[in-house]
């Protein structure tokens, strides 16, 4: 059955070449990919395939030379810096593989981080941030500091401080490469129950195994996207 599905990533004909020296590098041709409300995407490359090129773009942290973007019906395409910095803001919760928690803040003051910079005030945002850290199930670690807690812990942390301004998009990049497989398994757990709960997801990495773990996989070869395949 056809239904109407809102489109979170719209993404036609991406061009994307960088300039050094006297020399271009073409690294993203004609990139194509739509993601639905819901959608769990994991984007599958090998190393220099045009993965964080692409995430970048996604991400709103840089433009492409050529082709559409709309984010959550953004047209992103056509933004200026601040726009992009408020899109952003607004619309992505990113987790990368190194967590980038603030060490001297406890797990609670960097949940909350996002909501404060927002202008919401810590009495509002105490609990918002407390049920996030509870989803990922460290409610015992409120009030720890991040090298108090494993690698798998300080992710757990990172994803509920990326989804506590409940963003349209999750972006992904190489969320377990720095975790033993065990821990990664526990962390890829972890994404499927938040898409369940109606997270729109994007992951990015290198391993099938843990592109696996996705709804749906498309392929990045050399800057060209395709193949997508039903995982
Ligand atoms: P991946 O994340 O899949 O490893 P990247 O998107 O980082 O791939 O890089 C794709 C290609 O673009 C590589 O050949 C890389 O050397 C080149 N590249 C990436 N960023 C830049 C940049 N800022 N300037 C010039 N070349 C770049
Ligand atoms: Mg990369």
């Amino acid at each position: 059955m056809q239904t109407k599905m809102d489109k979170i990533v719209k993404l036609s004909n991406i061009d994307k070449s960088y300039h050094v020296g006297g020399s271009t590098l073409q690294v993203l041709r004609q990139v194509s990919v739509n993601v639905e409300k819901g959608d769990f995407l994991a984007i599958l490359g090998a190393s220099g395939s045009g993965k964080s090129t692409l995430m970048n773009i996604i991400g709103c942290m840089d433009t492409a030379d050529d082709g559409s973007y709309f984010l959550d019906d953004i047209e992103v395409t056509t933004c200026n810096d601040a726009q992009l910095t408020r899109l952003r803001n607004e619309k992505i919760g990113f987790v990368f593989q190194k967590y980038h928690l603030i060490p001297q803040y406890t797990i609670l003051q960097n949940v909350i981080l996002p909501l404060l910079i927002r202008g919401q005030s810590r009495r509002d945002a105490i609990p918002i941030a407390e049920e996030m850290i509870r989803m990922v199930g460290l409610e015992e670690r409120l009030n720890h500091r991040p090298n108090e807690l494993s690698g798998g812990q300080q992710q757990r942390v990172a994803i509920a401080r990326a989804l506590v301004t409940t963003p349209a998009l999750l972006l992904a990049d190489e969320p377990t490469g720095a975790l033993d497989s065990q821990t990664s398994k526990e962390i890829l757990s972890l994404f499927g129950r938040l898409n369940d709960m109606g997270n729109t997801i994007i992951m990015i990495t290198h391993d099938q195994n843990v592109a696996r773990y996705s709804k749906r996989v498309v392929y990045l070869n050399d800057g060209v996207l395709g193949n997508e395949s039903v995982s």
